[in-house]
């Protein structure tokens, strides 16, 4: 287990009271640590959002950071790295709500690889009706990035042997 600095987000052992990288205690601030995540979402820093998204989207799991990350992702133009690691945060958190806004990003020609290679690997992982549907009609898509038409081959081809 990491425990990840709520002021400068330095790594540090699950057991470490003070961060190793500023000295901030640990435990007293933890509280907010969530929330602050939350926040740094929208945070114009690009480096800084998208590591808030991927902490709390792979190492939390966190719902209630669904609503900003739907808010950033609807952000336009946006850093590609901010965009691929929102869209893989909601994937991991398994909004189902996200995926009109998921699917969206997939089928939008105009949205950076990366990101739309994300968005397929969260539908895929969120599931469900409407996110199947999704990931079928982008594969009907002409001029489909080859890489695209592999991931989204990929997902079909899980989906029925599951
Ligand atoms: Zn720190």
């Amino acid at each position: 287990m990491i425990r990840y600095c709520p002021h400068c987000w330095a790594e540090n052992a699950y057991e470490a009271t003070l961060c190793a990288a500023c000295g901030m205690t640990l435990e007293e601030a933890e509280k907010d640590f969530v929330a602050r995540l939350i926040d740094a979402i929208g945070h114009p820093e690009p480096t800084r959002a998208a590591l808030a998204s991927d902490i709390l989207g792979r190492q939390l799991h966190e719902a209630r950071a669904v609503d900003a990350l739907l808010a950033r992702l609807a952000r336009q133009p946006d850093s590609m790295d901010v965009t691929t690691a929102v869209a893989e945060a909601l994937g991991q958190i398994g909004a189902q709500r996200a995926v009109p806004a998921l699917a969206a990003l997939l089928l939008d020609g105009q949205r950076p690889l990366p990101a739309r290679l994300a968005a397929v690997e969260a539908l895929a992982a969120i599931g469900g009706v409407a996110a199947q549907q999704a990931l079928v009609d982008a594969a009907t898509l002409p001029q489909l990035p080859h890489l695209l038409r592999r991931a989204l081959g990929d997902t079909q081809r899980q989906t029925r042997s599951t």
